[in-house]
């Protein structure tokens, strides 16, 4: 049966200060967002009605905008509203949030100051990243020979629309047959996955590539160190190279989308046992009880 990934028509998009239809929210072709990949976004989840780390997604989103020098016509709360509002009118109590802001249409040089003002759009709605069964049994990655770009490129810490450095990364991971990908730093050593941020377990240490290794500061990444520390697991941020994931005992992905995603397999190695390790089912629970009791 053929699958339809068309967007959904029926939903109601917050673009520019009012919700309009699916197929009223269009952006302009000499968009800059769209010509140049000139702006920002943050992708984050909606549990029982409330924004998911509201205030780190924020920070995040008002972050980047100064980053790229970029400033849009909304405050903070005012975008808070305006997810909420439509998160209301789309009735939903559990999804996905897109929050974009795209530079505005202009000329057609790169030039990000002959642009009017910026677009920004908020889009919610369902989201499965990975297969139910992953997040049971794990899920198998490689390491790709794309390398994540250079913080003095486009620094992975700005979540920009230039998604291609992890796209290609990606296409590798298909090829391969799998989801994710782990990119390595120009250096070498391990910074993050396409889409999400990695952790291993070893000897009883949780540990993540620091974020001087070159990768987005997760939302998610943030929230399980915390936990684990709540835990009394010892964690690190440091330096990881290829030979630290094969020889790891546990791995697994974080990220808004894909949450927390156990790893058991890396370009053909066995990760462990195989199997998703005790610290990794823990975080995960820890991780779900965080969200039932609404974040505290
Ligand atoms: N790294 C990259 C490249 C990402 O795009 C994302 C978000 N999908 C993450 C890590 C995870 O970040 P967060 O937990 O804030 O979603």
């Amino acid at each position: 049966m053929a699958v339809d990934y068309a967007p959904n028509p029926n939903l109601k998009i917050w673009l520019d200060g009012k919700l309009v239809p699916t197929a009223e929210a269009t952006v302009n072709v000499f968009s800059h967002g769209l010509l140049y990949g000139d702006g920002v976004f943050e992708g984050i989840r909606i549990y029982n009605s409330r924004i998911f780390e509201c205030d780190a997604h924020m920070r995040r989103f008002y972050d980047c905008l100064k980053a790229i020098r970029m400033e849009i016509a909304w405050t903070s709360d005012q975008i808070v509203n305006a997810i909420n509002d439509t998160m209301k009118a789309n009735n939903c109590e559990n999804g996905y949030i897109r929050l974009v802001a795209s530079r505005g249409p202009g000329t057609l040089g790169i030039h990000p100051f002959r642009t009017t003002a910026p677009n920004v759009f908020i889009i919610v709605d369902k989201i499965q990243m990975y297969d139910p069964e992953m997040y049971e049994k794990g899920m198998k990655i490689i390491i790709a020979s794309t390398t994540r770009n250079h913080p003095n490129s486009i620094s992975p810490r700005i979540k920009s629309l230039n998604y291609l450095n992890n796209i290609l990364a990606k296409i590798e991971a298909i090829d391969a047959g799998c989801l994710e990908a782990v990119m390595l730093n120009p250096e070498g050593y391990v910074s993050e996955c396409t889409g999400d941020n990695l952790f291993l377990v070893k000897n009883g240490r949780l540990v993540t590539p620091a974020t001087h290794c070159g990768l987005l500061e997760g939302v998610t990444r943030g929230l399980i160190l915390k936990l684990a520390a709540k835990r009394g697991i010892p964690t690190d941020e440091t330096i990881l190279a290829r030979p630290d994931l094969y020889f790891a005992d546990e791995m697994f992905i974080t990220g808004t989308g894909a949450e927390v995603c156990p790893i058991t397999e890396i370009d053909k190695r066995k990760v462990g046992k195989g199997m998703p390790g005790p610290i990794t089912k823990q975080l995960m629970a820890d991780f779900r009880a965080y969200i039932q009791s609404g974040g505290a």
